[in-house]
């Protein structure tokens, strides 16, 4: 089933929400930065630092900064960028700067400030920060293996740092094309982690590292500390998986405060932990649902899976579960998240989805069921006042019983499907009603069958087409009638007329259903 859109004006916050944005108004200088690559599907772990970004920019009045990291020309792609925007957009996380909304640094696509990078590139080699490399992958290759024999560390070995100007001329002479490489100063880096506290990284660890490649291409560790600082980030918080990236890091801010790139201040660092799945492994891309789009097919609503996520690594305090995102905004710190890996727990994740559907209210709820149902084909693409009056009638039946919204169309789309021979106005461009095979399989047998007549018999004399009257009629004929047990005289009817046996209440379910389609279904079934 495809997701259908949700509105741009998403309710992410419907307890608190006055208060928390008159917090929100304040200002304050923190910029914070989500900076994805778009190769792929956005995934689960992303949107949860995508979270905390926000969260933190919302609780200090800062701003929160969205950045496309698409310098890999081999691996990014316009659709994941799409995906990226409509995944921020159905998350209801907007961004203060960047794409589509523009700001003071734009552009805040990578592939637009090329220039920019390779400008920084020239300055950090005039100012000797960097140096040409001219060593083939194989020389690497080579230089690692005998660093592995010796017992050393494997790294850059420092062949090229020292090269003269007319050994560089004889390379370039030979046809080599040089990296650009970045000169470490050679000292142990520590810094005061948000998360982890101080860490140190000894210098031994933090070889000299490739900006720009032969081809010219600038990587990820260029681009991304050069943008951080000429858009004056003062936050990063990012997945522990980029923590050893972070002296590197470090040591290139001090060399582009040096050359006049951004104020001249190096952002705190503040490394998320992991997210581990099934079998305390580490939340792969290949698993299903570590996709965001799963959640979005399944029928999750932003508002529970954001409440889900935001308890990777956080707490709200008090043994709170259930709390919207402007209350996550109004007390998120930093300096609260935990280090230790947190384990994600589908079954907790649901169950948090399924408080939030029971929270919303009968409009929103049908709204929401309504862009799944026509997603399903269960409704036409523009369903009748008809088809959405008798919706709403039926959402106060289901809201408890569902924990997504998928399941909310399982047991609804009977109620729109249309019964041969019968015109009525809530089946306008729907599809024909179906009985799932094996729900049939399991519960029509020769008992049912007699249960079934007697239903029918009762129904169709039924004088009042309530669910109160419906429920007295079908007790009386097949509970006393009958003597048959409860479960036993009404689970063939819930079939018949649902097609399922999982189904929003029965009589209720009659009553929606309307006489004539009901007596129909029966009688189908019967025959
Ligand atoms: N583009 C990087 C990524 O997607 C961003 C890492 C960072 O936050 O520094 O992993």
């Amino acid at each position: 089933m495809q997701a259908p859109e949700q509105p741009a004006d998403l309710q992410v916050c419907r307890t608190g929400t006055a208060r928390a944005a008159a917090n929100l108004g304040r200002m304050s200088d923190v910029r914070v930065r989500f900076c994805p690559s778009p190769t792929g599907n956005p995934h689960v772990g992303m949107v949860r630092t995508a979270l905390f970004n926000w969260a933190y920019a919302k609780h200090t009045g800062g701003t929160f900064v969205f950045r496309i990291e698409d310098t890999d020309s081999a691996r990014d792609s316009e659709q994941s960028y799409q995906q990226l925007l409509d995944a921020l957009s159905w998350l209801g996380m907007s961004w203060d700067e960047g794409p589509e909304v523009g700001g003071p640094h734009a552009p805040y696509r990578q592939s637009q400030r090329m220039d920019f990078y390779k400008d920084v590139a020239q300055r950090l080699l005039d100012g000797g920060f960097a140096y040409h490399c001219f060593c083939t992958p194989e020389e690497l290759e080579e230089q690692r293996e005998q660093q592995k024999a010796a017992g050393r560390t494997p790294g850059y070995s420092g062949r090229c740092r020292d090269l003269s100007a007319v050994q560089r001329a004889e390379r370039l002479a030979e046809g080599r094309q040089p990296a650009v490489r970045f000169r470490m100063p050679g000292t142990d880096f520590t810094w005061d982690d948000l998360v982890r506290g101080p860490l140190t990284f000894a210098a031994e660890h933090v070889p000299d590292y490739v900006l720009v490649r032969a081809s010219g291409e600038p990587l990820y560790t260029l681009t991304n500390p050069c943008d951080d600082a000429d858009m004056e980030i003062t936050h990063v918080l990012r997945g522990e998986d980029l923590l050893s990236s972070t002296p590197r890091q470090i040591a290139l801010y001090d060399a582009l405060a040096k050359i006049g790139v951004g104020n001249g201040t190096t952002p705190r660092f503040g490394h998320l932990p992991y997210v581990m799945g099934e079998g305390n492994k580490k939340l792969s891309k290949r698993d299903p649902e570590s996709s965001l789009q799963w959640y979005r097919d399944e029928g999750f609503v932003p508002e529970g899976l954001l409440n889900y996520l935001s308890l990777l690594g956080w707490s709200i305090g008090d043994d709170r579960d259930f709390f919207s995102m402007a209350e996550m905004a109004e007390v998120f710190d930093v300096a609260d998240v935990n280090a230790n890996p947190a384990r994600f727990d589908l079954k907790k994740c649901t169950a948090i989805n399924a408080a939030w559907i029971r929270e919303l209210a009968t409009d929103d709820l049908a709204s929401r069921l309504e862009r799944y149902l026509i997603a399903d084909g269960a409704l036409p693409e523009k369903p009748t006042h008809a088809q959405q009056a008798l919706l709403r009638r039926a959402v106060p039946y289901v809201q408890e019983r569902m924990e997504t919204l998928r399941q909310g169309v399982h047991m609804l789309a009977f109620l729109f499907a249309t019964d041969a021979g019968i015109y009525d106005e809530v089946t306008v461009g729907t599809p024909a009603f179906e009985r799932d095979a094996a729900d049939v399989a399991s519960v029509i047998n020769d008992d049912a069958r007699a249960a079934l007549q007697a239903a029918r018999d009762a129904l169709a004399a039924a004088g009042e087409w309530t669910h109160e009257a419906l429920e007295a009629a079908l007790r009386n004929a097949l509970v006393e009638g009958l003597g048959l047990k409860p479960k036993l005289a009404f689970g063939p009817i819930r079939v018949a007329v649902s097609g399922r046996r999982v189904s929003p209440p029965l009589f209720e379910s009659l009553e929606l259903l309307g006489r004539e389609r009901a007596l129909a279904r029966l009688d189908d079934l019967l025959n």
